[in-house]
């Protein structure tokens, strides 16, 4: 059979949206593709089953359809997969009746996290064929090509598709018990075949060429209420690690064949205890330290002093930390589970050890005070001009479908917009009102963090620090033309529907009564739980807060 993996053209006059590998999704100005693990791993594994295999990215490869609807005239592939997301799913299902218009003897299989959360509805408003429930879709999508072309048998698990004008429901694709396949028999994705060089703007990171895997799908800790992956694509019970032998041989692999000087490991958190300790040896034992640089996505308190020095003797560079907020009201709410008052340890721990910080943070949560949103701020300011945290990267939180943290927004009323208007949720605006932000003031705090990059503080830290080659300079230039593009991001209009748009006084009260985790409802309904967890008031919460300067 003839297979085409990839995008197809999803222009937006808001820019180029970044669907591959993010778990957030936005329209950049200045763009950078991230190279899409799971799709590339599910078309080598079509590969190497003997199928033709076609990789063409229009979003990577700046197609437009007259372009695209070219190359599917000249190919004519049998069937065509693609990951989607909310804030273009209504694009996508449009996209979708276009082709089998065009091209109505091609199957269109869909795949991604809004997907798994709402398969019917694709299935619904689309002549979509098939929607892959689950974020193990290379695994469900090589079953679901077998299936199609032996044409016998029942339809794979997490396929779900129509028989007879009804919606067949198929559950989720899962490694069961007695399951014959695990994720370690995934094949390294086919970097040739899936055009790796067309994903290497990355500029967080250094080397080039440099590449992204995933030893992880996807986090052990897995809780982040607004964590569409680890809630949508692999929600409890789904979380697979891959050996540490497995991910070190991939490591060999770009290293040897493609002269690999970067990999950043895009598991949401790298597995920790044992499992790193493993892996970090591997590094050691073979040499392979010296020749790549290995960064990760990281938690605060995941990982202790020693393991940060074993780590960077094992070749690793840059952590990737969420930081989400720096006020520990909200990094309960979300379940995030960090202590605040020891960001500062986690960050000193790590730099001592030679390692390079990157920080992720949100505004614009419901409950968020323009006080709170500042703490985010001071903190952020404070670790980087103290030269604790080289990078950072800030957005306004956006409640996906899927989440437990968009349950509760649909719930409580705290969207702005109705609640399948999911291209609202494309970060060009805030999606929730707030007890006391307007739209524009939550985009103005963004705009704010990215002002600490320009502090004197920072710039002498970073010259003094970082800067000791004309790479690191190369690697400035293009970082900072990137925040200047960030700061743009957050100047666009948001669109206005009353005054500030604010939270109604009920809807505080019950906010500030109740400030609670949503999880925690469910953990409440579980089978077994007898009684229900009592919500924390918010006085008990502040009066643990830490003091930041
Ligand atoms: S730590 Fe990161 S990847 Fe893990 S659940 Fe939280 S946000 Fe998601």
């Amino acid at each position: 059979m003839k297979v085409l993996v990839g995008f197809p053209p999803t222009q937006s006059p808001l820019g180029t949206p970044l669907l591959s590998q993010n778990r957030q999704f936005q329209y950049f100005e200045k763009p950078t593709f991230l190279y899409p693990v799971v799709l590339g791993t599910a078309a080598t594994m079509v590969k190497k089953a003997g199928h033709e295999v076609i990789w063409r990215d229009a979003i990577a490869e700046d197609m437009n359809w007259d372009e695209y609807d070219e190359m599917l005239e000249k190919e004519k592939p049998d069937i065509f997969l693609f990951e989607t997301k909310a804030p273009v799913v209504k694009k996508h299902w449009k996209s979708i009746n276009h082709m089998k218009e065009k091209f109505p003897n091609m199957k269109i299989v869909i795949c991604g996290d809004h997907v798994s959360y709402l398969p019917r509805e694709t299935l619904e408003n689309s002549k979509v064929d098939y929607v892959i429930n689950g974020g193990y879709y290379d695994f469900a999508f090589i079953d679901l090509v077998n299936w199609i072309n032996e044409g016998k048998g029942g339809a794979p698990e997490g396929v779900w598709y129509r028989k007879d004008g009804e919606i067949v429901e198929n559950g989720r694709f899962e490694f069961h018990k007695d399951s014959e396949r695990d994720i370690n028999d995934a094949p390294f994705p086919d970097r040739e075949l899936t055009k790796y060089m067309d994903y290497q703007d990355e500029f967080n990171l250094k080397g080039r060429p440099q590449f992204y895997i995933m030893s992880a799908r996807d986090c052990a800790w897995g809780k982040c209420t607004f964590c569409v992956w680890d809630h949508a694509l692999y929600p409890k019970g789904a979380y697979k690690q891959r050996t540490p032998e497995n991910t070190f041989a991939e490591v060999k692999h770009l290293v040897d064949n493609f002269g690999a000087k970067e990999i950043f490991d895009d598991a949401g958190t790298i597995p920790p205890g044992k499992w790193l300790e493993k892996f970090c040896n591997l590094m050691i034992e073979s040499g392979y330290n010296k020749k790549v640089m290995y960064s990760c996505n990281m938690r605060f308190g995941w990982v202790d002093r020693e393991m940060y020095k074993l780590m960077k003797g094992a070749g690793f560079r840059l952590l990737k930390y969420g930081l989400e907020s720096g006020c520990q009201k909200t990094i309960d709410k979300l379940d995030k589970g960090v202590d605040v008052s020891k960001v500062f340890e986690h960050c000193k721990d790590a730099k001592d050890a030679g390692l390079v910080c990157h920080l992720t943070m949100m505004t614009g949560y419901p409950w968020e005070t323009k006080n709170d949103a500042m703490k985010t701020f001071n903190l952020a300011k404070k670790l980087m001009t103290a030269g604790l945290v080289d990078i950072h990267q800030s957005t306004v939180v956006m409640p996906y479908p899927g989440t437990p943290l968009y349950e509760e927004a649909v719930r409580e009323g705290w969207l702005r917009f109705e609640k399948d208007d999911y291209e609202k949720l494309a970060m060009d605006q805030p999606a929730m009102k707030t007890i006391e932000m307007s739209p524009e003031e939550v985009q103005g705090l963004c705009k704010l963090n990215y002002r600490i990059y320009l502090d004197p503080k920072y710039i002498w830290q970073h010259a003094k620090s970082r800067i000791k080659s004309w790479e690191d300079i190369k690697y400035t230039f293009e970082g900072l033309t990137a925040v200047f593009g960030h700061m743009r991001d957050f100047s666009r209009k948001p669109e206005r529907k009353g005054d500030k748009e604010l939270l109604t006084e009920e809807q505080v009260e019950r906010m500030l009564a109740n400030l609670h985790n949503p999880r925690q409802d469910l953990v409440a309904i579980k089978a077994g739980a007898k009684e229900p967890i009592p919500h924390r008031k918010i006085e008990e919460v502040e009066a643990k807060l830490p003091v930041v300067q």
